[in-house]
């Protein structure tokens, strides 16, 4: 058996994984660092997703990760060198509002965003009906609107950092599975198929998986995997614009482009499958029509299906564990939006050891065991 040593080694090169070692890079330490992953390019959630971003929060901290990510995005082709951009779609999000309890918490949620110069606006429910014509009157109150909000390519975002990171002499390697992880004598050794890996530290960024890696080792982590599924129609005339969001339907709804419309609705099952699950479609259309009837004729194309991670907060886990130098980036749904501002932070504790950044201070791994819950009023999913 051959083994390869890095200062750093990031398990995982979804959008956690390569924004954190791309930032790595920024920091000019010297370190080696070296990304693996089982899979191939994209082939975990940052290649299965809605694709969204949005700085519509109710919590300081998500309007942060949220504003410092999309100041990212805007500037990703400059920053990243890729020509190409990222596809930057910013016809923002529209948040709806079906009771008054949601109204309320969009309501408080605003004043807190704007603290933040978020430009967020309040509409009733005519004004909403006004911006996207196809959506159903029944039971609306109203919603509030952010025009910076939109979408962008998680695929050309994965190759622009991908390729940004090898420029700088990342050594990205692909099917790349880590079977387990030990330290001994405070170098750690990561085994893989025919080879080991020694490294100083070692950042997982394999979401839900996570805690696969973490047990062996004594480290619990309260996380599962949280199944998605997403509805794919044909193209069709422009008929939702902005990016939709349903507090109460648990649906988004994003219509590309090239005119086909995403609808990523949540349903509470269980698994890591990313198949899509016999029945979805038969009990999705109804909320679909119920929230958009304007695009009840308009024909399914495909599904897809994807996972991400759900902690118990259902707010990501960043941090050191209780093992030194080995330190987690858990997404809990909402990673692709949070991925600039997490893999700076991230860089910055695992390069440099910075500890006193006041949004990773609140999302540790430790956080658990003080019983304080951190509630986000504003989250769409069951
Ligand atoms: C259907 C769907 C819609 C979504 N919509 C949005 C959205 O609109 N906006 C948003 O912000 N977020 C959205 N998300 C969530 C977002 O996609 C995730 O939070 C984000 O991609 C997580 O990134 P990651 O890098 O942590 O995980 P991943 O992209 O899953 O990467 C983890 C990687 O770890 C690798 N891995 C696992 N175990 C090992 C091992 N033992 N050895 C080596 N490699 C390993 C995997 O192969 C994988 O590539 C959505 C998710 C889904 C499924």
């Amino acid at each position: 058996m051959t083994a390869v040593t890095t200062d750093v080694l990031v398990i995982g090169a979804g959008v956690y994984g390569l924004s954190s070692a791309w930032w790595m890079t920024r920091l000019r330490s010297g370190a080696r660092i070296m990304v693996v992953d089982e899979g191939e390019f994209a082939s975990g959630a940052s290649g299965r997703n809605g694709a969204g971003f949005r700085m519509q929060w109710g919590l300081d901290l998500n309007i942060l990760l949220s504003k410092e990510s999309t100041a990212f995005f805007e500037n990703a082709a400059e920053l990243l060198d890729y020509p190409r951009g990222i596809e930057l779609k910013q016809d923002g999000y529209l948040v709806l509002a079906h009771s008054q309890n949601a109204l309320d918490r969009l309501n408080a949620s605003i004043a807190i965003q704007h603290r933040y110069q978020v430009p967020s606006e309040l509409l009733d429910a005519d004004a909403c009906m006004k911006m996207v014509p196809s959506l159903g009157r029944n039971r609306l109150v109203g919603g509030t609107y952010c025009a910076k909000d939109g979408s962008a390519s998680p695929f050309r975002l994965l190759d622009a950092l991908l390729i940004a990171s090898r420029r700088e002499g990342v050594d990205v390697r692909y099917g790349t599975r880590v079977e387990r992880i030990e330290k001994r004598n405070g170098v750690f050794i990561a085994s893989i198929k025919d080879e080991t890996i020694e490294a100083d530290r070692v950042l997982l960024c394999t979401d839900w998986a996570a805690p696969q890696l973490l047990e062996p080792l004594g480290v619990e982590l309260p996380v599962t995997s949280l199944p998605k599924e997403v509805i794919v129609t044909v193209p069709c005339t422009p008929r939702v614009k902005p990016i939709l969001i349903s507090l109460e339907h648990h649906i988004s709804v994003n219509q590309l482009a090239r005119g086909s419309i995403i609808f990523v609705v949540s349903r509470a099952r269980e698994g890591s499958t990313i198949e899509s699950t016999p029945g979805f479609l038969g009990w999705a259309a109804p909320k679909v029509v119920d929230l958009l009837p304007g695009v009840a004729e308009v024909a399914v194309l495909r599904t897809w299906g994807g996972v991400s991670s759900l902690t118990p907060d259902m707010q990501p886990i960043l941090g050191e564990t209780p093992i030194e130098r080995l330190y987690v980036a858990v997404s809990s749904y909402r990673g692709f939006m949070t991925s600039p501002a997490v893999g700076r932070m991230m860089a910055a504790l695992v390069v440099e050891g910075v500890k006193d950044d006041p949004v990773l201070a609140q999302l540790s791994p430790s956080r658990f065991k003080t019983g304080k819950t951190i509630i986000e009023p504003l989250l769409n999913q069951e």
